[in-house]
This record gives structure tokens, C-alpha cells and sequence, in this order.
């Protein structure tokens, strides 16, 4: 069965004592299994304080990061690199604290716009860092989930099959892709020929819709996402991720161009995403048993 979460920022835009007992208690209430928590800069954290506020509200974490240009581990420069990698370490070890399963995000780069396409010599270098990361990550029982991101979040991964690709070169079985049904409806050809391609190698899901807003009120044909997720029989978590300027401020307003507001009522939103999701994975699961159940007598 697959854990249903929803991302922090659909309910509050910082991680203060405040902040983090209201996103945990909302997600709770609302039902979802677990909560992702974005740990951009993983010491501000405080992980003593979100274990209890879990504990309270009896769901799980994961958690979500992306790199930034002077921690850029695809740079092919020294300092650069030293420091992706210590902050890459830094999550993991706050990660192992709130005691998450996943960790997930743009960990194979800067999250950002780019100049300038990415070079071997980049990826190599992101590989054998992340590499080593996941080793320490494997320690704490943490899978990584190098996240597939348009072409105007990474120059690196922004196709299901290159992260196949990056999860081969690095060669750690807790190395994984995380697909996000946002951006493969601008870089796939065909999003549900692109997870079952995926197939093992999918270690995490972000769901959501073309806008960032409501699931269903979008353009992506979700019903094949689903039903491409049950026939890739993915068992892993699949997390509702929706952006509002209601919510959301800087540096993920930003960086992601979050402009205008897709819905005012936090609430309103993840209980039908959760919903949502529940019926479509239930639609998803009952079409494959059609075949069984349609044997000529
Ligand atoms: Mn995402």
C-alpha cells in the first residue's frame, strides 16, 4: 500500500514551533499517512521538537531538499562540491533524526535555472558524491530520491530515463528516481509509458496537477498517471505538492515563479487532494482487475 503524504508548504511557508505543530496537526486531521517536510537548510531544523509534534499527531516524515549554486555538486568545483556534500550529509543526518524514510529533491544539482547545459565531467562528479551520501544514508535505513525536474529547475535530470540512467551510474540500492507528474507534463512524451519504464527504480512520487493547484482541475490526464503507477505496481509514497502565493514566500516563491493564487483554503485543498488521489488509485486498482474478471467462460 502506498503511504499518502502531503508537502509542508501547502499549509505553512517556514518551520517554526508554531509552524511545524500546525502543518503536522492539519496534516494529521485531514488524513494523510505523512507529512514532507523541506529541509533547504537542514540545521534550522529542530528535530526534537517535529519528532514530538509527529509522535502527537501519529503520522511519518520525509523530507525534501534542493542545492543551491555555491553548493552545487554538478559545478566541477572543488569548494563547491565540498560544501553540496556536507549539506547533502547535514540533511541526511537530520533526516535520520526526525526519523524519515525518504529523501528526496533536486540532490543532484542546484535547484534552479541554469545558463548552460551540464557537462560529463558535472554529472560524474554528482554521481560519485551522491554516491557517498547514499552510503551514509544507508546507514539510518534512508532512501535518496533524486528528483526529475523541468528544464527550468536543473540542467541535469528533467527525464524519467536519465534518472534511470544516474541511479545506474551511481549504483547504491537506496539511490531511486522521484518522478513529479508536474514536471513530466513538460518533458515527457508519454507520462504513463515514462513511470512504467521506471518501473523499480521509482522510489518516490509527487502528485499534483499542470498549475500546482487542485488535482483534477488541470490538464494532466491523472486517471493514466494512475493507472500507469498500479501497473508499475510503485508501492512507495506518493505526496500531493501544490504551490500557492497564499502560502508559499521566498526563495522557493522564486525560484519556482509562484505568481498568483491557485486556492486560498489550505484545508480545502489537501482534504480533496487526498480524496482525490484515494478514488483514483481505487479507479486504478479496479481497472487492472477487469482482465480477470472479463475471461471468456
Ligand atoms: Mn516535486
Amino acid at each position: 500500500m502506498n503511504k499518502l503524504g502531503v508537502h509542508a508548504l501547502v499549509w505553512e511557508k517556514g518551520w517554526s514551533h508554531d509552524e511545524c505543530a500546525r502543518a503536522i496537526a492539519n496534516s494529521a486531521a485531514v488524513g494523510y499517512d505523512l507529512i514532507e517536510i523541506p529541509a533547504l537548510d537542514p540545521r534550522s531544523i529542530d528535530t526534537a521538537f517535529t519528532v514530538k509534534q509527529l509522535q502527537k499527531a501519529g503520522i511519518g516524515a520525509t523530507s525534501s531538499m534542493g542545492l543551491d549554486a555555491d553548493t552545487d555538486i554538478s559545478s566541477n568545483d572543488r569548494d563547491k562540491e565540498k560544501r553540496g556534500q556536507a549539506r547533502l550529509e547535514d540533511a541526511v543526518s537530520v533526516i535520520r533524526d526526525l526519523g524519515a524514510t525518504h529523501m528526496c529533491g533536486i540532490l543532484e544539482s542546484a535547484f534552479q535555472k541554469y545558463a548552460a547545459p551540464t557537462t560529463p565531467e558535472g554529472v560524474k562528479r554528482s554521481c560519485e558524491i551522491l554516491a557517498r551520501v547514499a552510503e551514509k544514508a544507508a546507514a539510518s535505513h534512508i532512501t535518496l530520491g533524486l528528483e526529475v525536474v523541468n528544464r527550468y529547475e536543473s540542467n541535469i535530470l528533467n527525464t524519467a530515463s536519465q534518472g534511470v540512467e544516474m541511479c545506474r551510474r551511481i549504483g547504491a540500492p537506496n539511490v531511486k528516481v522521484h518522478l513529479d507528474v508536474y514536471h513530466m507534463n513538460i518533458e515527457e512524451s508519454d507520462i504513463g509509458q515514462a513511470i512504467i519504464e521506471t518501473g523499480d527504480d521509482l522510489g518516490y512520487f509527487h502528485t499534483g496537477d499542470s498549475h500546482r493547484g487542485y488535482m483534477g482541475s488541470g490538464s494532466i490526464d491523472l486517471a493514466g498517471v494512475f493507472r500507469a503507477l498500479v501497473k508499475a505496481n510503485y508501492q512507495g509514497p506518493i505526496t500531493f505538492e501544490s504551490f500557492s502565493s497564499r502560502v508559499v514566500g521566498q526563495p522557493l516563491e522564486g525560484i519556482l515563479g509562484i505568481w498568483r493564487n491557485l486556492w486560498e483554503d489550505s484545508h480545502d485543498l489537501a482534504a480533496h487532494a487526498l480524496s482525490y488521489t484515494k478514488v483514483q488509485l481505487k479507479a486504478a486498482h479496479e481497472a487492472q482487475n477487469q482482465a480477470k474478471r472479463s475471461r471468456l467462460v
